[in-house]
């Protein structure tokens, strides 16, 4: 579970982060809006905390960005208590859930919890590519008529090259993203899964095919 802090007191980021991290989740910090911002149109997190009062750009007009770029990425907004206007111009924004400051860490895994739970009952738009589409709900790739189902892994890389279309996916993406690792012993599996992912769309009779820019990684082709 991949969850973006965006906060500019680094304090406070790096204790949430911690925290995060010893949940098991992978976090990523950004100090300033415009770098949440860039990181979160990336769509690859499950939940962002997202800062109201941000230098450069705040919390509110990253949202509002977001939600008109169709990023439906969770957003738990972090609030100063003086701040209960911004909280409900917030949650017209589209923000999930709002906690004020200061909180404690029990709370607010307790939010992200609710927040991730909501995320994965909710009907979810099917990512698609060329002539595949990826069933979010049955961790399948549809391709015309036919189907087939993906491991779990296999899976969440298929997801991330078809939100990345037209960008190469590094083998480090991969492990860090889906082993949850920085361990170069972990890029053999890349090989080996993606190895499985180009045995399944063929199967699939798919015109889209998985290339390898050698010594960089992976992307797509295929779409018309
Ligand atoms: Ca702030």
């Amino acid at each position: 579970m991949n969850i973006l802090i965006v906060e500019d007191e680094i304090g406070l980021a790096e204790a949430i982060s911690a925290i995060l991290i010893g949940e098991h989740y992978n976090t990523d910090i950004a100090n300033d809006g415009r770098t949440g911002l860039q990181l979160a149109l990336t769509g690859d997190y499950d939940c962002i905390l997202l800062d109201i009062m941000l230098p450069v750009m705040n919390g509110l007009d990253v949202l509002s960005y977001l939600r008109v770029k169709e990023i439906e990425t969770p957003v738990l907004l972090l609030t100063a208590r003086s701040e209960t206007e911004d909280k409900i111009k917030g949650l017209d924004c589209g923000a999930d859930d709002y906690l004020t400051k200061p909180f404690s860490m029990g709370e607010l895994l307790a939010r992200i919890r609710a927040m991730t739970r909501r995320k994965a009952i909710s009907p979810d738009i099917n990512p698609k590519y060329g002539d595949i589409t990826l069933d979010l709900k049955k961790g399948e790739i549809i391709c015309g008529t036919n189907s087939v189902i993906l491991g779990r892994k296999e899976f969440r890389m298929m997801e991330m090259l078809v939100s990345h279309a037209g960008q190469i996916i590094t083998k480090e993406q991969f492990v860090t993203k889906i082993w949850g690792s920085n361990d170069e012993s972990e890029y053999n599996n890349v090989e080996v899964y993606i190895s499985f992912l180009r045995k399944k769309l063929s199967m699939l009779h798919s015109s889209v095919t998985i290339k390898t820019r050698r010594g960089i990684g992976y992307c797509l082709d295929g779409a018309k």
